[in-house]
């Protein structure tokens, strides 16, 4: 019974549209969130995105994620995402799960619907980094998106975040940020079932999947 209550507090806490049936460990965040008086902006202190090296499953039911491996990892996962921008960050997080991939996934009243981008879970939140050297062009609630952050990297080239919690109050419409600066920490506003990022990377006009696109060229072995 407590089996199951965990398996039912995971899956109502675990966020985006993830259906559970193993459920790997919750990641932990190492530092706790500074928790500044008010008048101080926590931004300021916080520190510089760590690159991940891998990105785990947050159990093994999620949607769209692509292959992943016996340890729960996502096979195809790699740091950067390679534009014509330069890199990006592939897991703009301070830690987070896999809970959903690109594309149709179904949904609770049984339709299907196209997801435009990873959902990036961690019960505990979090910051949210920008994935690249950039400039804010929004930064304001966005419907079922709730609070968002999207930065253009120049060269057609964009990121999109949502449901945070909050965003730095120093970010508006023209403020150029660095590549793995902090600018808003996970959260669930808009349209969310749990504490997640879902984060969208849109090149040349199309929207594409932050998980497969812009992957190092496999090594070509040498005969
Ligand atoms: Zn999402």
């Amino acid at each position: 019974m407590r089996g199951l209550a965990f398996g039912l507090l995971a899956l109502l806490t675990l966020g985006g549209c993830a259906v559970s049936d193993t459920v790997y460990p919750s990641p932990t965040i190492a530092a706790p969130i500074s928790r500044e008086p008010p008048g101080l902006n926590v931004y300021t202190a916080a520190p510089r995105a760590a690159l991940h090296s891998e990105l785990f499953a947050c159990n093994s039911a999620g949607s769209n994620r692509g292959e992943i491996g016996p340890r729960g990892e996502a096979v195809a996962y790699t740091p950067y995402i390679h534009t014509a921008a330069g890199a990006l960050l592939r897991n703009p997080t301070e830690m987070a799960c896999l809970s959903s991939g690109f594309g149709w996934r179904g949904m609770a009243d049984g339709g299907e619907r196209q997801h435009n981008g990873l959902d990036l879970a961690n019960p505990g939140g979090g910051f949210v980094y920008a994935a690249g050297d950039g400039w804010v062009s929004f930064a304001d609630w966005r419907g079922g998106y709730g609070i968002s952050v999207e930065i253009d990297h120049g060269q057609g080239v964009r990121t999109f975040y949502a449901h945070l919690s909050d965003v730095d109050t120093n970010l508006r419409p023209g403020v150029f940020v660095a590549a793995g600066q902090p600018i808003g920490r996970m959260g669930r506003t808009g349209n969310a079932t749990g504490v997640h990022l879902h984060y969208e990377v849109q090149a040349d006009g199309l929207t594409v999947d932050p998980l497969h696109y812009g992957a190092p060229p496999l090594e070509t072995p040498v005969t």
